[in-house]
């Protein structure tokens, strides 16, 4: 040990009261002390300058993890250990948690708390890429009362920060509005524990389909201070998952870092090994296990996948259009470009689709059309078929109107709608003009494909 014990003062009040008072009556003379892992290193090392230390280590009052309402209160002396063991923390800041599990060893763990990893304000800390994406706020606390500060506003530039020598952290303030969103926590270094980071990101995104809806991303070790990537977020948010959005939000981050060049890594690797994670993160959002049926129907020839497709949609061009735009990647590409190809098709095409159905009540088709599809219609129209009498026979005298009114069969997504409800449509479409009866009979068809589509892909096991 290079410091010599009798040249420091120690002092442990029993209250954060006496210890504000304490730090008030003269400023910046006393110095806290909560888990002391990083104060006992500087202490052992002989570079300890603040010859007065107050230990904070033992304050009840920071040492709680609260509920308050859509607010989770996690107290600045709470060590690594705590935030590992609290069941809150790990299910709704799994981050906070995996962070703190891979923080130095179990004794640095039992001692080390989340507040002096903050006022250490080490780049490389753990921690601080979570508190900043998941938009933490410190309240800080002195004599003078409590304020509250926006962690992405504390520090300001290498173990710079907005403290007051008389203010302790009292709490780390977590917004309570994650549970639906994927994380994603990721340390490099040599080892995941007992080593500092080269790099380490925390990143949450809230996806729906094949759209990222919000992705925030910081890096630790990449810039004197936590980094938020903002402008690679901006490209994200709002995108349509694809290997071009994957490209532009790649180059972007090469552009937004610019990190530092220090003894555990260099800049290079630094930039290489971000866009990794980003890369790993964004792949795993979107990355869906594999549909058995869409697999094998993208390896038929192209006139077997037709004529398969044919069951979910009567239209011989929509069935050809859609095998030749094979193989697709997943199923919601397959849904989409469905639509798309059926929407850009011409009436005569519709009208062969169409053809392709039963008339609501009747279990024939006017086209022939494949076994799977009769089958389809009988379970869509089911109810109908097992109708009172009186309904079954005004949707048969509703059928002989529409097709004298417009000259083809009347179409319906039939599926979960009771026979009162088909009738009552009928009626209401009789008084359609021709254009528009012609585009809401499109767009049931529409209805019935993507239902029929999503059913066939749920063969086979899928
Ligand atoms: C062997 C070893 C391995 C480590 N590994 C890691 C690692 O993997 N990842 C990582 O991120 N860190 C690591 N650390 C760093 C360290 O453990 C953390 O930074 C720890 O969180 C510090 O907390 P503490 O309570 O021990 O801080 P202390 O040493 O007690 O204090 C650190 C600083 O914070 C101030 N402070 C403490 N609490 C408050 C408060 N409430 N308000 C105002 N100021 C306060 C103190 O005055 C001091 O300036 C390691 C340290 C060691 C010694």
């Amino acid at each position: 040990m290079r410091s010599l014990p009798s040249s420091y003062e120690l002092v442990a009040p029993h209250s954060l009261e006496h210890v504000l008072a304490l730090m008030a009556e003269e400023p910046g003379t006393w110095t806290p002390v909560a888990g002391g892992t990083e104060v006992m290193v500087q202490f052992g090392a002989g570079k300890l300058a603040a010859r007065r230390l107050v230990d904070i280590g033992g304050l009840a009052e920071l040492r709680t993890i609260t509920e308050r309402g859509d607010e989770l209160h996690v107290g600045a002396g709470i060590t690594y250990a705590d935030l590992r063991r609290n069941p809150v923390v790990a299910s709704e800041f799994s981050m906070l948690s995996a962070a703190a599990s891979w923080t130095g060893s179990i004794a640095n763990q039992n001692r080390g708390t989340i507040g002096g990893n903050i006022v250490n304000a080490s780049p490389a800390a753990d921690s601080l890429p979570a508190l900043l994406v998941y938009e933490a706020e410190l309240v800080l606390v002195s004599t003078r009362g409590e304020r509250r500060v926006p962690y992405v506003d504390f520090h300001t530039g290498y173990k710079q920060m907005r403290i007051l020598p008389d203010e302790l952290i009292r709490t780390i303030v977590l917004p309570r509005r994650y549970r639906d969103y994927v994380c994603c926590a990721r340390k490099v270094g040599p080892r995941n524990a007992q080593a500092i980071s080269k790099l380490c990101m925390a990143a949450l995104a809230k996806t729906s389909s094949n759209r990222v809806d919000e992705i925030r991303i910081a890096f630790g070790s990449m810039a004197p201070v936590p980094l938020r990537l903002s402008k690679t977020e901006s490209v994200l948010n709002g995108s349509t998952w694809s290997e071009a959005t994957l490209r532009a939000a790649r180059a972007t981050l090469q552009t937004e870092v610019s990190p530092i060049d220090d003894i555990r890594s260099t800049r290079e690797y630094r930039i290489a090994v971000a866009g990794n994670l980003l890369e790993e993160f964004l792949r795993g959002l979107f990355s869906k296990p594999p549909n058995a049926v869409l697999e094998r129907w993208n390896s038929l020839s192209d006139v077997d996948a037709a004529s398969e497709a044919l069951s979910c949609c009567g239209s011989s061009a929509w069935a050809r259009s859609m095998a030749s735009a094979r193989p697709y990647s997943d199923v919601q590409e397959l849904l989409d470009r469905a639509s798309e190809v059926w929407r850009g098709l011409g009436a005569d095409d519709w009208m062969e689709a169409f053809r392709s159905h039963p008339r609501i009540g009747e279990r024939h088709a006017e086209k022939a059309t494949t076994a799977v599809s009769a089958e389809w219609s009988e379970g869509e129209q089911h109810d109908v078929q097992n109708a009172e009498e009186a309904i079954k026979q005004a949707i048969a005298d509703g059928n002989r109107l529409y097709e004298e009114r417009f000259g083809r069969i009347y179409i319906v997504c039939a599926t979960g709608k009771r026979p009162a409800e088909i009738l009552e449509i009928l009626s209401r479409r009789l008084r359609n003009d021709d254009e528009t009866e012609l585009q809401e009979s499109a767009s049931e068809q529409e209805k019935i494909l993507q239902l029929r589509l999503k059913k066939w892909l749920k063969q086979e096991g899928a």
